[in-house]
């Protein structure tokens, strides 16, 4: 016989939708070892998430679709190679069920920009859809598919500031006091990660001495200094210690960034630098005030497409919402 109180047991709630949210990001430092034989490269870099992100929804479907919009909707895939269906797959097919899912994705990272827009919507999927299956995954499983899925994923995970290591999956966190205002230049037209490389090995095989291998026995590390400031909240010192060893590349296959860079630093940035393998750039400012002028004079030098205000760290790929059934 049922006991009345059966009777009022909640049953578990059934989810229907979810919605992830997952930032940007820019490689504050960013050192690149030598090729190895897999076809990646080592690296030494940090991470630095920024609230630029976009927004995925996973619906319960019978069918895994996909639908895109905002901001460049119509550069990005919609088919197998786009990383946010690649990612429901993965998962699926690691919890051995069907990857039915409608996923809407919303884009605010520019598209093919240096700042892991991919790699975030990979993250916020991941995410999204383990909450929307239930899946109990311990981090660390989870932190491995993500790594399968692109080198940056993890760390779109996880946001923040963090050193990484290896392809950029190794991770490690960073004690980075904040706020840090940024102003980021959005250039017309992506740039190929594998292009940017492929002009740096270029470059670095032609013996151009700036870009020296690290030497054996030297690490691949990233600079105490930059630690130091980032610790201690110093905008001015950090600026000063931004690099990219990827930069001389991209600014070789788009010399404008050149000007873009230049335009930053002369309107009164602490620091530029090229975003991962570019083609945005990030100016490092002091506070808000010095954010909204050096975008007023970046938007009105002709030499950006378009120009955007974030502040970091900025938190990684995070549930904003869930709808039960
Ligand atoms: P990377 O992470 O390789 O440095 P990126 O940050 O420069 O890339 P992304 O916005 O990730 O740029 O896009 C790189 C390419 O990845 C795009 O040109 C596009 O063809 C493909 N891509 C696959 N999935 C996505 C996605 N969800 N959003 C944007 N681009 C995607």
């Amino acid at each position: 016989t049922t006991t009345p109180h059966h009777t009022h047991e909640r049953l578990p709630s059934r989810l229907v939708s979810v919605t992830v949210q997952a930032s940007a990001k820019i490689n504050l430092y960013l050192r690149v070892g030598p090729l190895r034989s897999d076809g990646y490269h080592d690296l030494a870099t940090v991470f630095h998430a920024v609230s630029l992100h976009d927004e995925i929804t996973v619906e319960e479907s019978e069918h895994l679709s996909l639908e895109i919009c905002g901001e460049q909707a119509e550069k990005v895939p919609l088919d197998g190679d786009n990383l946010a269906v690649r990612a429901a797959m993965l998962l699926a097919r690691r919890l051995g069920r069907e990857p039915g899912v409608r996923i809407v994705l919303r884009k605010g990272i520019p598209v093919a920009g240096g700042m892991a827009g991919g790699s975030a919507d990979a993250a916020a999927t991941l995410i999204a859809c383990a909450a929307l299956w239930h899946a109990e995954l311990p981090h660390d499983e989870l932190m491995t598919l993500a790594a399968q899925l692109g080198s940056d994923v993890p760390f779109c995970v996880v946001g923040g500031t963090a050193l990484g290591h290896g392809r950029g999956e190794r991770l490690a966190p960073v004690l980075a006091a904040g706020p840090w205002y940024w102003v980021l230049a959005l250039a017309d037209g992506g740039l190929s990660t594998p292009q940017v490389y492929a002009e740096f090995d270029r470059r670095r095989a032609s013996g151009d001495g700036e870009l020296r291998e690290p030497g054996d026995g030297e690490p691949l590390d990233v600079p105490a200094a930059l630690l130091s400031a980032l610790r201690d909240g110093d905008p001015k010192r950090l600026g000063s210690l931004l690099h990219n060893d990827l930069q001389d590349a991209a600014v070789a296959l788009r010399p404008a960034l050149g000007r873009v860079l230049e335009a930053g630093l002369d309107g009164g940035a602490l620091g530029g630098i090229v975003c991962g393998s570019g083609p945005t750039c990030a100016f490092l400012v002091s506070d808000q005030d010095a954010a909204v002028d050096l975008a007023a004079r970046l938007a009105g030098s002709g030499w950006v497409r378009a120009v955007r205000c974030a502040t970091g760290p900025a938190a990684g790929a995070r549930i904003l919402a869930r709808t039960a059934g």
